[in-house]
């Protein structure tokens, strides 16, 4: 198949991207499971913590208005209730089913397992071996590529250990002795999911901290935060590192600070890699606190590299000039690979930690749709 632009990813980036270059005419396909973080990734039991103004997928004339969609699909009274606080994860999967089943293209549900040069041409194999030859590609395939363990968690092999972003598997557990390690939102979550029916350890490295940013901000302020943000890309390199350094810190919402510092929890701050855990059967044993675990949530989040696009060709990977392992990107989101993007958590040095959540989606898929339109208007 030969198209002129491919998406790689069908997350909110990837689609977003999809409905602006779609409304520009502009021809292109697009792969991946859509919106599979939201679907598969997240807990049941779980409400978003962004602002349902900053999580919407972008489509040109707002058709995918978050507010709009609440109160066409629910009674007033339950609209007003759902508004009034962080979307729960039901609503916004019903949200994202909607879009989905809304748009005007196929998404390809298959993962590009390839992604090589062949002259100008950008070649990319899917997992089923079809090829997909476009002139243009844009990567936004998320943030699981980049899922991180500790050094001494990696060596275990058990499939009791388990990484947040594999969260549905550990549902089912009761009455085991678990282990979780993290002091951001999925450990906090992962915690108070599994304290009523297991005995849980907590982890932290650091006490944790409760933090909720304000929610739900009159429409003006966030619409202007959301136009200026892109002039982010236009601060020193100092400041952009200063300015993203706040958001990185770990942080868990105060609705879940009772049942979390509650005595059903034992915590302990440490070091995971301090701890000397080890497999004895089918157990994990940690040497320093001489006890013994059924199971081990690794709630230690994601260290965003490219290197760690491991789909993309070795030589296409060390074409694309980069900085303390982010690509650099120009305004239009393109990488020093003529005709190559990355959007996403990979552009938040340059383009500011909206990058990181849904709210950077509009930036995006508008700036890629104009130079898409620009390079291409048939
Ligand atoms: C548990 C959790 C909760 C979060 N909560 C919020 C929140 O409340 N608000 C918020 O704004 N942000 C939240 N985030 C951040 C979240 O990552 C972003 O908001 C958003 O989902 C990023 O969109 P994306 O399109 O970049 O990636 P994703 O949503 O991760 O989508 C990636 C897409 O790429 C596809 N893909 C992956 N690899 C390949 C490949 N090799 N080939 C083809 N396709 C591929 C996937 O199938 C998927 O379709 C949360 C993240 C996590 C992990």
């Amino acid at each position: 198949m030969k198209t002129k632009i491919f998406i790689i990813g069908a997350g909110p980036y990837g689609v977003s991207i999809a409905n602006a270059l779609h409304g520009k005419k502009i021809p292109f396909a697009i792969a991946g499971k859509t919106f599979s973080l939201w679907y598969e990734h997240t807990l049941d039991t779980m409400s978003i913590r962004s602002d349902w103004h900053s999580s919407e997928i972008y489509e040109p004339n707002d058709k995918y208005n978050v507010r709009d969609f609440v109160y066409n699909n629910y009674t007033q009274e339950e609209a007003k209730k759902i508004m009034s606080y962080q979307l729960p994860i039901d609503v916004f999967r019903k949200y994202l089913r909607f879009v989905e089943s809304d748009v005007n293209y196929k998404v390809i549900p298959q993962h590009v397992v390839k992604l090589s040069k062949n002259g100008d041409a950008f070649i990319s194999e899917l997992e089923n071996g079809d090829k997909i030859e476009s002139e243009v590609v844009i990567i936004a395939n998320g943030i699981e590529a980049h899922k991180y363990l500790p050094e001494s968690l990696l060596k275990i092999n058990s499939p009791d250990l388990i990484h947040t972003w594999n969260v549905h598997k550990y549902t089912d557990w009761k009455n085991k002795n678990v282990l979780v390690i993290g002091a951001g939102q999925s450990a906090g979550e992962a915690v108070v999911h599994l304290y009523e029916q297991n005995n849980v350890t907590w982890l932290t490295r650091n006490p944790p901290f409760f933090f909720s940013e304000p929610l739900n901000l009159p429409t003006p302020i966030f619409k202007l935060a959301l136009k200026l943000s892109p002039f982010f890309y236009f601060f020193p390199y100092w400041a952009r590192k200063k300015f993203t350094r706040i958001f990185v810190k770990p942080a868990i919402t105060p609705n879940l600070k009772e049942k979390l510092m509650s005595d059903k929890v034992i915590r302990i701050i440490d070091d995971a890699d301090n701890l000397g855990l080890e497999l004895n059967g089918e157990k994990f044993y940690s040497k320093k606190l001489n006890k013994t675990f059924d199971g081990v949530v690794a709630s230690t989040g994601y260290k965003i590299d490219i290197n760690n696009l491991k789909f993309a060709d070795a030589q296409l990977l060390n074409s694309i000039k980069s900085e303390d392992n982010f690509p650099v990107l120009d305004f239009d989101f393109q990488t020093s690979v003529k005709n190559l993007f990355i959007v996403g958590a990979l552009s938040e040095p340059h383009y500011g930690p909206a990058q990181k959540f849904i709210m950077g989606t509009g930036h995006a898929a508008v700036r890629i749709a104009r130079w898409a339109e620009k390079n291409f208007r048939q």
